[in-house]
């Protein structure tokens, strides 16, 4: 989609600082970040979340939740522990309608999820 700004980022018409790239997902550091280690994983495949998603994405999503672990792993972050998260509309402030996953980590966080 072209007015996406991750499908823009997944293109390389906006920069990113990129950590991973395959055929399916792609991976870069949030601009943002709100732990020492804060990555978006990113499904190429534009949907703006999970309830866009069917069946025919179930190799999608695995193949994403693989990912995660080999970079928590490559982030020094699998030994101390992560969060993954993602945001799904207006309750949960998605700021950015495509499907994205926080990989966080490097940081004691709280036990409090809202
Ligand atoms: P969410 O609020 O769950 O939709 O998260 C969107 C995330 O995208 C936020 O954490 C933003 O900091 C991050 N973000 C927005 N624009 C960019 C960008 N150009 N490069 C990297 N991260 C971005």
């Amino acid at each position: 989609m072209n007015d996406c700004i991750f499908c823009r980022i997944i293109k390389g018409d906006i920069p990113s600082a990129k950590v991973y790239e395959d055929e399916l997902c792609y991976a870069f550091k949030d601009i943002n970040p709100q732990a020492p280690a804060h990555v978006l994983v990113v499904p190429k495949k534009h949907a703006a979340s999970v309830l866009e998603l069917g069946e025919e994405d179930k190799a999608l999503l695995g193949h994403i939740q693989l990912v995660i672990g080999k970079l928590a792993k490559e982030l020094g972050v699998s030994e101390t522990g992560f969060r993954v998260m993602t945001n799904c509309g207006s309750d949960a402030c998605q700021s950015v309608k495509h499907l994205h996953y926080h990989l966080l980590g490097g940081v004691q966080m709280s036990e409090k999820m809202v």
